[in-house]
């Protein structure tokens, strides 16, 4: 008998200690980071040579066929709505902001968290010169909406916190899904921590390379009072949507008027 035990407790000793490292690695698995959060340090690796090979990527939600319900696409009246997404960016938003004053005008911006942490001096700016503040994710996860919910309400935490930061008390009134990916999950987190979902009406691919009269055609032929237009004031070149607005802004003041949103 003795032998015996001996030897099951030698086993049962070596199941132990090989199972070890997959608790150890659940946490990265399941519920670890944000997949969204900034380069974090990975989880510490076991040190022996675990027989997976590749650990099992986080399932994401299906996105749906149709848009949700609660998206906010019109400004609720005549005048129509400028928005810049993916900045702020040191190169265009400051070029885009002297144009919205030049005109007497105020728009909206989207803004990226690594960005605004990145240049919060412009953030400040923006909210100095009376634009409207809107959330656009961490680093511009088009699958935030498909994360689990606990993920995708840090990524919007973050977010909002990086642009108090350089805004003491800002309001922070909408949130805005990358790719316009929008699921139902997105939209009722953004909800809980106050912000309505704002997605578009008029959209002239502007991140698409574009020339400035494209875009200038795009806005003028789809454009409708109470309109909501998206432009890009980072993730790239963004000499054509400067060019175009040169003239976009004061002729859509001219015919609409142009507010930020509320
Ligand atoms: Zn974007």
């Amino acid at each position: 008998m003795r032998p015996r035990a001996l030897l099951a407790f030698a086993v049962s000793l070596v199941l132990f200690l090989a199972g070890c490292g997959d608790p150890a690695r659940n946490p990265s698995q399941v519920g670890g980071p944000p997949a969204s959060a900034a380069p974090s340090p990975p989880a510490p690796k076991p040190t022996t040579t675990p027989r997976r090979t590749t650990p099992p990527k986080p399932r994401l939600r299906p996105l749906p066929t149709t848009l949700p319900a609660g998206l906010h696409r019109s400004t609720g009246d005549r005048a129509v709505a400028l928005t810049f997404d993916d900045g702020p960016d040191p190169r265009w938003t400051p070029q885009v902001l002297d144009q919205l004053r030049a005109a007497h005008v105020t728009a909206t911006f989207c803004v990226i968290g690594s960005q605004v942490k990145r240049y919060p001096e412009l953030v400040a700016r923006i909210a100095r010169e009376g634009h409207q503040l809107c959330n656009h994710s961490w680093r511009h996860d088009i699958n935030l909406g498909r994360r689990p919910v606990a993920d995708i309400r840090a990524d919007l935490l973050r977010t909002d916190k990086a642009i108090r930061a350089a805004v003491p008390k800002a309001r922070i009134p909408y949130y805005r899904q990358p790719g316009g990916r929008w699921t139902p999950e997105v939209v009722a987190v953004a909800r809980q921590l106050g912000m309505r979902s704002l997605h578009w009406s008029v959209d002239p691919q502007d991140w698409d390379h574009p020339t400035a009269q494209t875009i200038g055609k795009r806005v003028e032929s789809a454009v409708r009072p109470g309109a909501i237009v998206l432009m890009h004031d980072g993730g790239g070149d963004r000499r054509p949507t400067l060019a175009a607005c040169q003239h976009l802004i004061p002729e859509l003041k001219r015919r609409y008027g142009i507010s930020r949103l509320r």
